[in-house]
């Protein structure tokens, strides 16, 4: 992600599924972007506490949604976002989730020197053996089911840990109990993450060429993508909301038609990334003002930073009932200075939009 991000107007990411024999590509040694599974930490300490990671509606934990590294290293000022990483919760609570409203959200950015305790000056070397096997030893502990900071353990074996008693009743109903007091960790816990994925991000291309096919043939693509996600059993009853969009004649809606132009060159794309740029918005409703996007806590005015598709939905398996999780848009800014008080876990804002 991160070279290619400085002199491209828009960074485009798919998703790309990964074999387990390379799931090592995805741990915090590699600097990942990713979707799902546990967060790969950057700062393996000072993770945000439960207080923090609870959901302001229902208080379950967050569960992680993706993260994107995107390090500045262009700028001389700011030695310390050698390393800098975005990472999104969300509450998988139905309930929670609210048009046109974030609260079921949660960003963090963190950043870290070249020179930092936790990972060598020169870049990873790129074979799974060369992973720091003393990583568990400089993390604090983690939560068995969700891979988020934990204070809490099995009292019984005092082997495992959690980040809330609602993670520690879920590893035991899924398998804790039987397990409890032996060595083998049981993974079930699992069922509550995303699958776990790549992200993989390339510049913005809209140039065409002799072979490129036209705008037309593009959008008929693009219709056909969102046509055929349809079959497939992954797709939750919410994206049909999008496929009505996709497919409607009647747009008369000057935003959404610019979505789906722009989108037709890449349909499958899951974010856009553009430091400082605009987001591109699903439709002319809920556009925030800029007075709609608070500061960041030591001042500075926060900037559009990247957004994450409807696509992705379609990657997540949601349930199919009525009201599952939805977005038009999730559209991430950022402090513009990039202020930190050390290694840690900044909050940071996230506006959703959704279809009018
Ligand atoms: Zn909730
Ligand atoms: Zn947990
Ligand atoms: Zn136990
Ligand atoms: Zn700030």
């Amino acid at each position: 992600m991160a070279a290619s991000i400085e002199n491209a107007e828009v960074n485009i990411g798919f998703v790309e599924q990964i074999d387990e024999c390379d799931k090592w590509k995805l741990h915090s040694a590699q600097f990942p972007s990713k979707l799902g599974g546990k967060p790969a930490w950057l700062s393996l300490n000072a993770l945000p506490k439960a207080d923090l990671m609870s959901c302001p509606n229902c208080q379950d934990p967050m569960i992680f949604l993706l993260q994107i590294y995107c390090p500045l290293i262009d700028d001389d000022e700011k030695v310390d976002c050698f390393h800098r990483s975005l990472f999104i919760f969300i509450c998988k609570n139905t309930q929670c989730s609210q048009l046109n409203k974030s609260p079921n959200f949660k960003v963090f950015r963190c950043q870290l020197p070249r020179e930092n305790k936790f990972y060598g000056y020169e870049p990873p070397l790129v074979k799974s053996i060369d992973l720091d096997l003393n990583f568990d030893t400089k993390c604090d502990t983690l939560c068995e089911v969700c891979g988020c900071y934990a204070s809490k353990r099995c009292s019984k074996c005092k082997q495992v840990n959690y980040c809330s008693q609602n993670h520690q009743k879920l590893d035991w109903k899924y398998g804790h109990k039987s397990s409890c007091g032996m060595n083998n960790k049981t993974k079930q816990g699992a069922c509550l993450l995303f699958d776990e994925a790549e992200l993989v991000t390339e510049p913005e291309s809209l140039a065409t060429d002799e072979k490129e096919k036209s705008e037309e043939e593009k959008m008929t693509e693009y219709e056909e993508f969102m046509k055929s996600n349809k079959s497939h059993s992954f797709v939750s009853g919410d994206d049909r909301n999008l496929q009505k969009m996709a497919l409607s004649d009647e747009d008369t809606d000057k935003v959404f038609k610019e979505f789906k132009k722009r989108v037709a060159h890449e349909p499958e794309q899951v974010l856009r990334y553009s430091l400082g740029g605009q987001p591109l918005w699903v439709c002319s409703d809920n556009i925030p003002n800029s007075g709609e996007i608070p500061s960041c806590e030591c001042g500075a005015k926060r900037q559009f930073e990247f957004q994450v598709m409807p696509q992705l939905l379609c990657h997540l398996k949601l349930d199919k009932l009525e009201n599952s999780i939805d977005w038009g848009t999730l559209a991430v800014y950022t402090c513009s200075e990039n202020c930190s008080e050390g290694a840690i876990y900044h909050p940071e804002f996230l506006w959703k939009q959704d279809y009018s």
